[in-house]
């Protein structure tokens, strides 16, 4: 379980957060749904321990882990994919999963972890001796994912897990996040700038507007509400 209370967070003088409580239960996928610029990323960051807030806490599990370092947050579960693809282009596929397998210290199997990835994307396992930097967009946000999930962490921050993809490139990838979730009770938080689509696939949702949450509830209650077509148009 991950709550968050009252957590502003600001750039010098932009505030970017302001003030926000959220929670997100195993088994869930929540959405952060804004416009640009509406504090979506800023608020992962918090989470993942990339910013630090000015004020608020951060409980995941009850235990408050506002004062760990990021690997520290890493090392309890959390993973995090950053908006804007952050993969190892000129390495291969499979060397870009030998990194962040190893990056985390596991205590875990590779290969049968790497046979899961190549599972849920054959796509991947085709293209494991080319180089990332030469895959589609699609397949690049595969890997994102895998890299990320690799590890089975319990709580996974997406940033704009469709941005740039083509439609069926998007149900693949939500298809794969809903599933994740599913199993073994894990937490998925992710943003998204399309209201329409995160309420589709997510269970709830919070809309920010200038880093403050101006409405949030379950998916089917926020559809009913409106939510996109009042504030994302
Ligand atoms: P996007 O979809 O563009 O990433 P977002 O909803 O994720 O938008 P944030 O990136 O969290 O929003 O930005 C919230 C506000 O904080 C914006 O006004 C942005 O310009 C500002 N901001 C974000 N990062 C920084 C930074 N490193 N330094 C200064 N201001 C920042």
């Amino acid at each position: 379980m991950l709550e968050l209370r009252d957590i502003s967070v600001s750039y010098g003088a932009i505030d970017a957060v302001e003030c926000v409580d959220l929670s997100a239960a195993p088994g869930t996928i929540t959405a952060l749904i804004g416009a640009n610029g509406a504090g979506k990323s800023s608020l992962l960051k918090a989470v993942s321990g990339l910013v630090k807030p000015k004020v608020g806490r951060i409980l995941l599990d009850g235990e408050d882990i506002g004062a760990l370092q990021p690997h520290e947050r890493a090392r309890l579960g959390i993973a995090h994919a950053l908006e804007g693809r952050r993969l190892f282009h000129q390495h291969t596929v499979e060397e870009n999963l030998v990194t962040a397998w190893h990056f985390r210290h596991p205590s875990g199997d590779f290969k049968r972890a790497v046979d899961q990835v190549y599972a849920n994307f054959p796509i991947l396992a085709e293209r494991r001796r080319l180089k990332a930097g030469t895959l589609s967009g699609g397949q690049q946000q595969m890997l994102i994912l895998s890299m990320a999930t690799l590890h089975e962490p319990r709580l996974v921050l997406l940033d704009e897990p469709s941005l740039g993809l083509a439609p069926i490139i998007v149900s693949q990838i939500y298809e794969f996040i809903r599933g994740y979730c599913a199993e073994g009770g894990r937490t998925v938080v992710l943003s998204e700038q399309m209201a329409s689509l995160a309420l589709k696939v997510a269970d709830q949702g919070y809309v920010l507007r200038q880093g403050e949450v101006v409405q949030s509830g379950d998916s089917a209650q926020l559809r009913g509400d409106g939510v996109a077509g009042a504030y994302l148009g």
